[in-house]
């Protein structure tokens, strides 16, 4: 590759591709769908289909699929080929815009939280117009909304492309205030990936790895994180011809990939895109992971997304950059420098504040994973107590306002805020607080508490929903008022004294944090059986179904989805450590055992005395009769009672994590003290460092 602005896009179906083969009038008609969201005409969805195809076949492609987001977190596909018979049987290759604007996959296999019984098959995806087709591996992908018959959604999409009319919708009633009128409000995100590296060799031989994603057993390695040396060190040979493939084949589909660096712990990296509209990024950031299994695999290497793959070392996030921007190209969270454009600013930011405050449980919620609990509040990743930090100079700012001065409030004259002090912030990146779960940086918020692994749609919509929700309240109390710029000052100013609680510049992980935050009356929620009930209470239904992103059921619905994918992990991992301890580890320490018994006995044969072996040989006897009891309570702990979702939950959580850590703890040690080469798998030295 020489020349990346060809090969940038070049697998998509995107704008310049579209000029050139549409017919004008088709085309004019297409953008205007993709740009205002207006419904294509099916004479239209014939020409593109046809287009399409044409451009497909000429990429050598001999099939198209509906790519959609299921309730998985992963992305699906079914792959139909062109082919259309003919009367001398041979066959033509077609695409109709019919099939290219609606499919019917069967829906009886992906969760739907019992909305759906499975004898209700159906199924339906529509074609998203505004997220591009794209291709790979010789099929047509194109990207689709996933509802069921009954019109309920059975998908990530949807329910993020409702938020984001309910910010535009909501953004531009405050706009209006202003006198703007832009055509469209967005949402913005830019999603850091972190991401583990692993010899896919060695992966392959820890049952672990293989079938959940992390380590359930590992002895700290020799040498950890505490040298600080592989946060952007120098990227080793394997690794960078590893991430150079991973730049290209994203550069061909459209992905805006631009940094990538070592992270903090040793065979970790991370990887990020120059921010897009949110369902854009979310399409990428699906394609994005994808692409890292792909590539690391034609380099021998294995990539692991799990939130935590390693106990005692920095686990992987998704810091999730947010913000909000008109079509007219103004991003509404930036500063600026003008007075009356930072009343406008500040009444944004107090909207994204009162909204964190009033749904910090919903937030929480939405990055609830198994394997996020792992990672939130471990003191390397945010805690769960959701707080923001503003940053030194806007935190100056915004206590200046809520103790009244450089406010003048006297009616007819112009305000005088004291705003003109706000310093453009944009460039500014160096007071970084990266304890706070939710942080302002410059123009955007960054939430660092989703888990690496994790869709980012979910997060979004709620970040979009619960920003509606106070924007559409703001709207309702300024509707009227004569005065705008006095009114949304005031409102900003109140709203910043009401909701000072969530506002914190400290150290999230110190443990007067946490007795201060309960003080303060913020949730903390440890884990998701704790955080999951918060999503499907009254107050989160209201939320949803006002801004009618979800209706009750859906909001149910997902809920108990979360629930149940967060059950169904444990328990795998449960019986996953189960197989290991009693097929791999248990025999290596009963033989290791052996070899040293033996050899004792024929020390003592010949009468030679050796006091430390024997205590050697006592230690590893009763270590082992250690394993073998939590082996047992660990298997009594696989009979789970028969209760609903949320409470089987709370069964994982009370009593199978703890016996599972107990029986690590015990596995853990004999690892240290039974020679290597009788141990069963590939220790975290060999995970962590042979990349
Ligand atoms: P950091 O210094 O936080 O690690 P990175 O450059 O790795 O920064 O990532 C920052 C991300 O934030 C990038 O994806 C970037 O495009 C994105 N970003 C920048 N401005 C905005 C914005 N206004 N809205 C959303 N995302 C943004
Ligand atoms: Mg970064």
């Amino acid at each position: 590759m020489n020349n990346v602005t060809e090969i940038f896009g070049s697998k998509v179906f995107n704008l310049p591709t579209m000029k050139e083969r549409l017919p004008k009038e088709i085309y004019k008609s297409l953008v205007k769908t993709i740009n205002e969201g207006t419904k294509l005409d099916i004479n239209v969805a014939n020409a593109v289909a046809h287009a399409m195809k044409e451009w497909a076949l000429e990429n050598g492609c001999t099939h198209y699929t509906h790519w959609f987001q299921p309730m998985t977190g992963l992305t699906a596909e079914k792959h139909d080929s062109f082919i259309q018979p003919t009367d001398n049987r041979t066959v033509i290759m077609e695409f109709s815009g019919k099939e290219l604007v609606m499919g019917e996959p069967d829906a009886s296999s992906f969760p739907s939280g019992g909305l759906r019984a499975t004898f209700e098959a159906r199924g339906y995806t529509a074609w998203d117009p505004s997220s591009f087709a794209f291709i790979k591996d010789h099929s047509l992908y194109i990207p689709t909304s996933f509802v069921s018959y009954t019109g309920e959604v059975l998908d990530k999409k949807t329910p993020l492309l409702r938020s984001e009319a309910a910010i535009d919708k909501a953004a531009k009633r405050i706009l209006a205030l202003f006198g703007k009128t832009p055509k469209r409000v967005v949402s913005y995100v830019g999603p850091e990936q972190e991401y583990f590296l692993v010899d896919k060799k060695l992966r392959n031989q820890r049952k672990d790895l293989l079938l959940t994603g992390r380590t359930l057993f590992g002895a700290k390695p020799a040498k950890g994180q505490e040298m600080d040396d592989h946060y952007f060190g120098q990227i080793k040979e394997r690794v960078a011809s590893f991430m150079k493939e991973v730049d290209e084949e994203l550069w061909k589909l459209g992905v805006l990939a631009k940094t990538k660096h070592n992270e903090v712990a040793p065979a970790q990296h991370e990887i990020a895109p120059i921010f897009s509209t949110t369902n854009i990024s979310n399409d990428h950031n699906q394609l994005t992971m994808e692409v890292l299994k792909t590539v690391a695999d034609h380099h021998g290497l294995y990539c692991l997304l799990h939130e935590k793959p390693y106990d005692g070392i920095n686990g992987s996030g998704k810091h999730n950059n947010w913000s909000i921007g008109t079509s007219d190209g103004e991003l509404l969270l930036k500063p600026g420098k003008k007075p009356e454009e930072n009343v406008q600013f500040l009444l944004f930011l107090a909207a994204v504040i009162k909204a964190v405050d009033d749904y910090s449980d919903i937030l929480r919620a939405s990055v609830a994973t198994a394997g996020n609990d792992h990672r939130l509040g471990a003191n390397e990743a945010p805690p769960a107590i959701i707080s923001m930090y503003l940053g030194d100079q806007l935190a100056a700012i915004v206590d200046q306002l809520k103790a009244g001065k450089g406010v003048k409030h006297e009616e007819g004259e112009i305000i005088e805020t004291g705003v003109e002090l706000l310093p453009d912030l944009e460039k500014d990146t160096t007071d970084r607080n990266r304890t706070s779960p939710f942080a302002f940086t410059g123009n955007r918020f960054e939430f660092r508490a989703p888990g690496s692994r994790q869709s980012i749609a979910g997060i979004n919509i709620v970040l979009n929903t619960i920003v509606a929700e106070t924007l559409t309240e703001f709207a309702d109390i300024l509707d009227g008022s004569g005065n705008t710029h006095k009114a949304a000052l005031d409102l900003a100013i109140k709203t910043f004294r009401e909701h000072d609680r969530i506002i914190f510049n400290g150290n999230g992980y110190s443990d007067e944090w946490v007795i201060e935050a309960e003080k303060r009356g913020l949730p903390n929620l440890k884990t998701t059986p704790d955080a999951l009930p918060h999503f499907v209470a009254q107050k989160s239904i209201d939320l949803f179904t006002k801004q009618e992103v979800f209706t009750e059921l859906e909001v149910k619905t997902r809920g108990e989805i979360m629930m149940e994918d967060y059950n169904n992990t444990v328990h795998f991992e449960m019986l996953a450590m189960l197989e290991m301890a009693k097929q791999e580890i248990l025999p290596a320490c009963l033989k290791y055992t052996k070899f040293v018994t033996d050899d004792l006995a024929s020390k003592k044969a010949l009468g030679i005395d050796a006091p430390k072996e024997l205590e050697k040989a006592k230690t590893l006897t009763a270590l082992t009769e250690e394993l073998m009891t939590k082996i047992d309570i660990l298997d009594e702990a696989t009979a789970v009672p028969e209760l609903d979702a949320y409470g089987v939950g709370m069964y994982y959580k009370n009593t199978v994590l703890p016996a599972m850590e107990t029986l690590r703890e015990t596995a853990d040690t004999l690892e240290t003290i039974v020679a290597k080469e009788y141990w069963p798998f590939p220790t975290y030295t060999d995970l962590l460092y042979l990349v």
